[in-house]
Order: structure tokens, then C-alpha cells, then sequence
């Protein structure tokens, strides 16, 4: 429980963010880990609150108030036992996951809550310097083959599951290094990418085959704005003449467009035409073809991809960044009396929007206008709510000017390609239909073909597909062996 007087002796302990002069200069990490005595300083501060709403709040049920405990009085080592118990990759939730947690945290009713990201991040950093982070193979092997379609966080989770508990798993990715949106969707800024590399090598020493360039479908064609480095396809008529089980991890890859008049001119890029490549650049993969230096850039959509969009965009040393959100802007404090312990709306700014950007709410894009076939602005419009839909307001158009858009309104579904091609049933928003509760969940309506991540839930966070990979293994070594000892 930290220290009884813990909550009333200390502030909460804040991470050092390099100052932002410094970290657009450069692509890496620029937040540490807390040192030992910061840490055990934030686990101090949990108040032993009785219940904790932290747990339930965090998605894969971190047993948070044990953890900080443990850190607060210095044991680590213990520490990471508790936190592996719930969570398979720490170290990317510590540094990326926007800590649900934390909304739901006791102190946090009138106080700062408690930082347990950043316990969290320190746990796992700690453990693999310290070498406690160790591959833990098998005793025995079931003989049963799992191929898992992804290696996005669910489809790793799932797989390292199933390799515990003796089954012979295969991952095939599409692009040519695993990870998923890790990889190649969320900046090196923010999720140093040797994470992954090393998460991959435990695994593989765990067993897991990884097969990267290699797509499954029926063929090799998708659809504009997906990314596919693949160089083999592998059907689904292979999968289930080889495998004993499939999950499907592909993620929701399809990106919203913005279907406008003027969409067509050069300039406009969905948001992952930016990133991905820039990632690859990153890890000397080549040029990132798009290159937003000197340029005005408009981000469409408030999320994490448009931040991304907008720190990525800093980086190249653009002249200006703008954001546009079509909804109204959120308070800056959230009533906590109506909200608490639940994920409150309020106003976000992350570390990207402090590196410069320009913030525009309740706008909506009429069209994009250019000259010879090149983007040079936007026709925006401000909206209003009402009786709750969104509508124009008469006489408030404007124009801005950009060379360049990214487009970052969210993915409206998985890949239709493929889950057409091995048969599953979709449900109304097009993902991969299966329930997450009782008997045959996370079963599509396939046979011996399951579906855990953003493919079956729709475009979420990183913390929910580890969450969907682990109770998917439970129920995928379930069908397998008749019972399993794997957690939910
Ligand atoms: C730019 C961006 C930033 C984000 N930032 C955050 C953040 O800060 N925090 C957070 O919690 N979440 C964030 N998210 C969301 C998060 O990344 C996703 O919710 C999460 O990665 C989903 O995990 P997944 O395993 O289901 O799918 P994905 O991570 O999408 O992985 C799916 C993988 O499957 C592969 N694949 C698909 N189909 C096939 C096929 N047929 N054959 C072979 N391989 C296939 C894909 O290539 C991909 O590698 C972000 C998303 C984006 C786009
Ligand atoms: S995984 Fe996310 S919600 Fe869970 S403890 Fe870590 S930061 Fe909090």
C-alpha cells in the first residue's frame, strides 16, 4: 500500500520531458525512467484505498496497488513477478498507454493521482537492465500448432501465451519486421523500437516462429493506403491443412477518408502514408518519401495519430502545424464528481501538441483547393452542436493554407479482404464478429478460427489488445487441450 502518510507528505512525481528545443532535433525517446528513489516515492503515495479502482480501470487488470508496494519499499525484482503476472509487454504500456488507471485512482478524487504509468514503466525498464526479464520456454510440448495472422500487441500476446503452455506457434506478418501499430504506426519518440526487437527475441527463445513479409489471403493486392511488404502469400486453405488453430491479429487497417471535393490533389496523405515510412526511415529502411520541411501542414483529427502526425511533422521542421478536431473543445478540467473513476473527456494536449501546433475545434473541411493539380489550402467551416447533431454555422467559413494534409480520422474497419477470404462473419461496423465472455469467446464463426485485437473490437489501444491476446490464448489452449491453467 506505499506509505500510510504517503499521499499526505508527497506531490506526485513528475517525468522529465527533455526540453523541446532538444527532442524535435532527433527521433528518440526523450522521457527516462524514473530513478529509484523517484519511484519509490510515487508508490508511496498509494493510499491503500480499500478498493482499488485502478485495477478494474486498467484493462488487463494490473494489480497496481501490490506493485507500488513493492517499489515504494524497493523490491523490484518482486515487482516485475507481480507485473508480467497481468501483462505481457510493460514496457510498452509504461511509455504509451494513456493509464485509464489513473482516471480511476482514489487520490485522484481531489489530488493528483497516483503516477502508476510511470511505476509501471520503471518496473519493467529495471527488470530488463537488471536481467530478470528471461525467456521462459516450456517444460513440455503439446505438439498442437497455433498460427497467429499479426504481430501487432494482441497477436504477440496471444502468441507468447500459447508458446508457454507448450504449443508450437507461428506469427506471419505482412510488413518486414514484427510489432504491428508498434512498429510502425507510433513514433520512435514515443516507443523506442529495440523494445520490440528484444520482446521478439525472448519469444522466439520461448519458441514463437516468426514469418514476416508474409501475407495471409487469397492473393497479394490490397487496398490503397495499407501498408504490405509482403513478398509470400500464404492462404487460409494452407493455414487450416497445417494448423490446429488460427487467431486472426490483423489489426483495422482500413483509414477514413475525407471524400471532398478536391481530394485527389497532391499534398493530401492518410496519416499512416507519413508515419509508416518514417518509422522504416528511422530504422534505415530508406527516405521517407514524404518530406514536410519549409511546409504549412493541417492535420485532420484530434487523436493519438494526429498527434503523432504533429510531432513527426516538427521534426521534419515544418513552417507551421495546425490540428483540426471537428468537435467542440472539451473542458481543461473534467467534473470529477460526474466522472470519476471512469475515462473522462477533457482537453489533452500531448507531448507533441507542446512542440508546436495550432489547435482548431469544431471545424469541419468543405474542400481542399490547390493550384496545377497541388494542395494549397482548406475550405473550413466552424460547427455547433444542435439538437444534438453537428451543423454548420452560416457565415463562418474560412480558408488555411497547406502544403500538405495528413489525414488521421481514425480506421473504420479491418481488412474485408481478408476475412472474406477465410469466411468469418463480420458484425455491423465490418470487424471480425466474436464475443470476449462465456463459453466460445473470442471463437469466430469459423471453426477453429479465432479473433482478438483491434480486428475483432475495432480501432483501440495498445492495452486492449494485450488484454484481447491473452484471454484469446486461454481459450484457444482451452479448444486445444480440453481445459487450461492460462489466465483471463
Ligand atoms: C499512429 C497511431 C498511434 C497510436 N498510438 C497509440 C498510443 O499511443 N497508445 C495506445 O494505447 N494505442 C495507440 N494506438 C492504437 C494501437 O496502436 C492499436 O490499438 C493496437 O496496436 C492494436 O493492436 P493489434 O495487435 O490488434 O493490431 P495492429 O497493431 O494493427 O497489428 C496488426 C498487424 O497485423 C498485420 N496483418 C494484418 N493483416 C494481415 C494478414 N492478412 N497477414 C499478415 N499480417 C497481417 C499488420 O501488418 C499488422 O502488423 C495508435 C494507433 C495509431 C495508428
Ligand atoms: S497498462 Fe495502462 S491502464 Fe494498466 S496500469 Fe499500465 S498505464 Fe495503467
Amino acid at each position: 500500500m506505499g506509505k500510510p502518510t504517503g499521499f499526505l507528505e508527497f506531490e506526485r512525481v513528475k517525468e522529465h520531458y527533455a526540453p523541446v528545443e532538444e527532442r524535435v532535433k532527433h527521433y528518440g525517446e526523450f522521457v527516462p525512467s524514473l530513478t529509484v528513489q523517484e519511484a519509490s516515492t510515487q508508490g508511496a503515495r498509494c493510499m491503500d484505498c480499500g478498493i482499488p479502482f485502478c485495477n478494474n480501470g486498467c484493462p488487463v487488470n494490473n494489480i497496481i496497488p501490490d506493485w507500488n508496494d513493492l517499489v515504494y519499499r524497493g523490491k523490484a525484482e518482486m515487482a516485475i513477478r507481480v507485473l508480467h503476472s497481468t501483462n505481457n509487454f510493460p514496457e510498452f504500456t509504461g511509455r504509451i498507454c494513456p493509464a485509464p488507471c489513473e482516471a480511476a485512482c482514489t487520490l485522484g478524487i481531489n489530488a493528483d493521482p497516483v503516477g502508476i504509468k510511470s511505476i509501471e514503466r520503471y518496473i519493467i525498464d529495471t527488470a530488463w537492465e537488471n536481467g530478470w526479464v528471461k525467456p521462459q520456454p516450456a517444460a513440455v510440448k503439446t505438439g498442437k500448432k497455433v498460427a497467429v495472422v499479426g504481430s501487432g500487441p494482441a497477436g504477440l500476446a496471444a502468441a507468447q501465451q500459447l508458446a508457454r503452455v507448450g504449443h508450437d506457434v507461428t506469427v506471419f506478418e505482412k510488413n518486414s519486421r514484427v510489432g504491428g501499430l508498434l512498429r510502425y504506426g507510433i513514433p520512435d519518440f514515443k516507443l523506442d523500437k529495440n523494445t520490440i526487437d528484444r520482446r521478439a527475441a525472448q519469444m522466439e527463445a520461448e519458441g514463437v516462429v516468426f514469418k514476416t513479409s508474409t501475407l495471409v489471403a487469397l492473393d497479394n493486392n490490397l487496398p490503397a493506403g495499407v501498408a504490405n511488404d509482403a513478398t509470400t502469400v500464404v492462404t487460409p486453405a494452407q493455414l487450416d491443412a497445417e494448423f490446429d488453430a488460427v487467431i486472426l491479429a490483423g489489426g483495422s487497417e482500413t483509414p477514413r477518408d475525407l471524400p471532398v471535393p478536391g481530394r485527389e490533389l497532391n499534398g493530401i496523405h492518410f496519416a499512416l502514408e507519413f508515419l509508416i515510412p518514417q518509422n522504416k526511415e528511422v530504422a534505415g529502411d530508406g527516405a521517407n518519401p514524404i518530406n514536410v520541411k519549409g511546409k504549412h501542414v493541417v492535420v485532420i483529427g484530434g487523436g493519438d495519430t494526429g498527434s503523432d502526425c504533429v510531432g513527426t511533422s516538427n521534426r521534419h521542421g515544418a513552417a507551421s502545424v495546425t490540428q483540426l478536431e471537428v468537435m467542440p473543445q472539451p473542458p481543461v478540467q473534467e467534473n470529477k464528481e460526474l466522472t470519476w473513476p471512469y475515462w473522462p473527456l477533457k482537453l489533452r494536449t500531448s507531448s507533441s501538441h507542446e512542440e508546436g501546433c495550432v489547435r482548431e475545434f469544431a471545424v469541419s473541411t468543405k474542400e481542399f483547393i490547390g493550384e496545377n493539380g497541388k494542395l494549397t489550402g482548406l475550405k473550413l467551416v466552424k460547427v455547433e452542436f444542435k439538437d444534438g447533431k453537428l451543423v454548420e454555422i452560416p457565415g463562418s467559413e474560412f480558408e488555411l493554407k497547406a502544403d500538405a494534409v495528413f489525414l488521421a480520422m481514425g480506421f473504420t474497419n479491418p481488412l474485408a479482404k481478408v476475412l472474406d477470404a477465410f469466411g468469418v462473419e463480420k458484425d455491423a461496423r465490418g470487424n471480425a464478429k466474436a464475443t470476449t465472455e462465456d463459453e466460445g469467446c473470442y471463437a469466430t464463426s469459423v471453426p477453429k478460427v479465432y479473433a482478438a485485437g483491434d480486428i475483432r473490437r475495432g480501432q483501440s489501444l495498445v492495452v486492449w489488445a494485450i488484454r484481447e491476446g491473452r484471454q484469446c490464448a486461454r481459450e484457444v489452449d482451452a479448444f486445444l487441450m480440453g481445459s487450461s491453467l492460462l489466465p483471463r
